[in-house]
């Protein structure tokens, strides 16, 4: 079995499809060193393991959408979760870019979104877990109720406890959204510009040697102020959510997302950031980054989430890799990274999922 970072393989000696969170208590009890799997889309081997994997698809249900929440298993997808609450015009504030990710797995690791510079995380938005303790019991756990739990979990990548069923705050889905693009050209500017710019989501990105900002309104008529866009769409709400949906289809089409991804995903204090990703993206050749690489900039405060290290204001900054033939192989990528993991700890950041 491999991960989405496709280095690492393991051979499981038990796959346990769970149906509730019992069958959870009983594999934690009967399996020392089980871990719970999501789609395993992080991609250093922490869904995998020898001793046993827990296929948290199992428990995908939606068991209610009330009184501006819903609640759920933790096994089920954001692009599901999504699609249980549109019909109510309600929305999870902040999304991650892929829908196809688990609510267990990226409440684990922490889930950072376009959104997440006005609501945190995915982890700071979070009314109740149920949870299942490495001893094998079934609790539930709020800011209220076992805080301590509720704080090692979240961020917690599933060593203190596997995530059986959440429940998490509604906003009031937009029907449309208005997108806009902007040229800038230094990391200054866009890391500014991120904290500048009063917008509902915003996302930055390196590419053909510049820096380009996406800012984008939930409501109203005219781009943000202070932004001169170079382009401006409007795009239903739940094709701008599943915006990665046409690039995942390519990259499959291609191979590329078969292949190994040495992504370095770094969280860096924003006051610091600026000149360590000029730096780094000035050394950075395309074959450091593969045929499909990016590079995101995104400027945040990650709310309450002990477990994830973040500054609270905190610039994520994404070399998304792939080993790509003609291109750097993935050992090399991987060694790049751990220069890079060594640099960004000496300057007070932390490595993105948490480790
Ligand atoms: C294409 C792509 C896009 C991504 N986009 C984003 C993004 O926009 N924002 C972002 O923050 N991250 C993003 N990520 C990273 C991703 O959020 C994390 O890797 C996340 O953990 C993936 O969710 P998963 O369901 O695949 O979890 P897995 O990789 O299966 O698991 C992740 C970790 O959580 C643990 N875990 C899984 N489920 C549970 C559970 N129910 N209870 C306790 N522990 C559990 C696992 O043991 C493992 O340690 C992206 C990754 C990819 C490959």
């Amino acid at each position: 079995m491999r991960d989405f970072g496709g280095m690492i393989e393991r051979t499981p000696a038990a796959v346990v499809r769970p149906s509730s969170a019992r069958d959870v208590a009983a594999a934690v009890r009967d399996v020392p060193g089980i871990v719970a799997r999501g789609l395993g889309h992080s991609s250093a081997g922490q869904s995998l393991a020898d001793a046993g994997v827990i296929d948290m698809r199992g428990l995908a249900s939606v068991h209610e959408v009330r009184d501006g929440t819903v609640t759920a298993g933790a096994g089920i997808t954001w692009r599901e979760l999504l699609d249980a609450t549109l019909p109510h015009r309600l929305t999870p504030p902040v999304l991650t870019d892929h829908l196809d990710l688990t609510v267990g797995g990226t409440l684990s690791a922490g889930g950072i979104g376009g959104a997440s510079h006005v609501h945190g995380t995915q982890a700071a938005n979070v009314r109740a877990l149920e949870v299942v303790t490495p001893a094998g019991e079934i609790v539930t756990c709020s800011a209220s109720e076992r805080a301590a739990l509720f704080d090692a979990v979240r961020g917690g990548m599933g060593r203190h406890g596997v995530i059986t069923r959440v429940t998490l705050p509604l906003v009031r889905a937009p029907e449309y959204v208005l997108s806009y693009r902007a040229r800038l050209a230094t990391a200054a500017e866009l890391i500014q510009a991120q904290y500048d710019l009063r917008a509902d989501h915003v996302a930055g990105q390196f590419k053909a040697g510049g820096y380009e900002i996406r800012a984008v309104l939930y409501e109203g008529t005219s781009p943000p102020a202070g932004m001169r866009p170079d382009e401006v769409e409007e795009i239903p709400y739940l094709d701008f959510a599943d915006r990665m949906r046409p690039d995942v289809a390519e990259l499959r089409a291609l191979g590329e997302w078969e292949r190994p991804h040495p992504w370095a995903t770094l969280l860096l204090p924003a006051a610091r950031a600026a000149p360590f990703i000029e730096t780094t993206l000035d050394a950075i050749t395309p074959a450091d980054l593969g045929t499909s690489g990016v590079v995101i900039v995104k400027r945040f405060s990650p709310g309450w989430v002990p477990m994830l290290r973040a500054p609270s204001d905190t610039v994520l900054f994404g070399l998304l890799r792939t080993a790509s033939p003609g291109c750097r192989p993935a050992g090399e990528m991987s060694a790049a990274n751990q220069v890079l993991h060594e640099r960004v700890a000496a300057l007070g950041g932390a490595p993105y999922p948490p480790r």
